[in-house]
């Protein structure tokens, strides 16, 4: 076989699996809609969970802020450079000043995205002879830092904190770090670890926790800063990572930490010193998205109510999975159900797709039901009456 016959025959076999990865094209609409082979639908698949990336008036009002001068360098669409040569631009000290003054002061950095920050942190942080410790579900971007780092790695069942203390009251003595990573509100199943806990235990074992809150910045706690702040722990978690792509409609990513990680980071961090530098269109846009999203308390709550009722809805057709938060799975099992599921709600305008392995795990195919503050109550409703 020719090398391109390989890689025909492996998209064959995952094709004949039903496990074809494609490329689809997709146009985003106002309130929370979305365009695809030339249907209109109520977009269930998106993390804008704000609908900042779909506000056309908000998009309006950040060019108008500009409108006297279009020329201007704040709305550059490159760096040009790292940022450790000339890519530090104005624009990443303000965007990074506002998140320390949404985390009580706290240090920030920012990243070009999640992605970049995951394969990034544990890398650099956790050396030879230290461990890390990952929730069984963490994302695919915490489990490929964890490949890249020098440290040993386990993984704990997912939010199981007593077998993690175990995994921590056995093996604390004999490593020189020990760092604890989760995501807060998890990606794939929409359940939320248990963050004080999890604070208890990094304090009692001297340990360092990483959270990553890709998908509760925005949408949780006061002024959208996330779960940890939520719940009051934000000023414990060791790094707090943000993500700009999905509740803040914007691209990059961020952590929060103390001055001393920030500055080992900026020294050490091999995906943030050898990448071009995010464009400054897109840092005053994060800044701009970042203050707006503060004073989105009514989206919040909104998002909230229609998240419980797509759950109690669920709940009743008996396809729910514990969590509580906006990405509400419907839970099938096997890979072709989960496909003729989806075909349904898609033949009745809902954009959702199923989520099959590797993405998750073995018979737990299912449809990931992402909400967005920009749908409307009854369109909730309206999945319900299909069940
Ligand atoms: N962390 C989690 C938990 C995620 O779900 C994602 C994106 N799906 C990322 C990190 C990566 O973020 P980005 O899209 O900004 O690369």
């Amino acid at each position: 076989m020719s090398w391109l016959e390989e890689l025909a025959a492996d998209a064959a076999a995952l094709k004949s699996a039903g496990r074809l990865r494609v490329l689809r094209e997709i146009a985003p609409e106002p309130h929370g809609r979305a365009v695809y082979h030339g249907r209109r639908y109520c977009n269930f698949s998106g993390n804008d969970y704000m609908g900042i990336s779909g506000d056309a008036e908000l998009r309006r009002k950040f060019y108008e802020q500009y409108a006297a001068d279009l020329s201007t360098p704040e709305l550059a669409q490159s760096s040009a450079s790292s940022r450790l040569l000339t890519g530090n631009t104005p624009a990443y000290n303000r965007l990074e000043r506002t998140l320390s003054e949404l985390y009580n002061g706290r240090s920030a950095l920012v990243f070009n995205s999640g992605y970049h920050t995951n394969i990034g942190v544990l890398p650099a942080l956790a050396r030879s002879g230290d461990l890390i410790l990952s929730d069984k579900l963490n994302h695919a971007s915490i489990i490929d830092g964890l490949k890249l780092a020098d440290a040993e790695f386990r993984r704990y069942p997912h939010l199981d904190l007593e077998q993690l203390e175990k995994q921590l009251a056995a093996k604390r003595a004999a490593y020189r770090q020990v760092f604890i990573v989760t995501e807060s509100v998890f990606s794939m199943d929409g359940d939320l670890a248990d963050l004080r806990k999890l604070v208890e235990l990094k304090e009692k074992y001297d340990a360092v926790l990483v959270v990553d809150e890709a998908h509760s910045v925005g949408v949780r706690g006061p002024r959208g800063t996330g779960l940890a702040a939520e719940l009051g722990v934000a000023g414990k978690v060791d790094v707090l990572i943000g993500t700009f792509g999905k509740a803040f409609g914007s691209t990059g990513a961020y952590a929060i930490m103390e001055p001393e990680v920030r500055e080992y980071l900026v020294n050490h961090m091999r995906s943030l010193i050898f990448t071009t530098g995010l464009p400054p269109v897109v840092l005053n846009w994060s800044d701009f998205v970042l203050r707006h999203a503060a004073e989105m308390d009514a989206e919040r709550a909104k998002l909230k109510r229609m998240s419980d009722r797509l759950r109690a809805i669920f709940t009743a057709a008996g396809v729910k999975k514990d969590g509580d938060s906006q990405i509400v799975p419907f839970m099938v099992g096997e890979d072709r159900d989960a496909e003729l599921m989806a075909e349904k709600f898609q033949d009745n305008g809902f954009l959702v797709f199923p989520i099959r392995p590797p993405t998750v795990p073995a018979h737990t195919s299912r449809l990931r039901f992402s909400l967005t503050a920009a749908l409307d109550e009854s369109d909730i409703e309206a999945v319900g009456k299909l069940l």
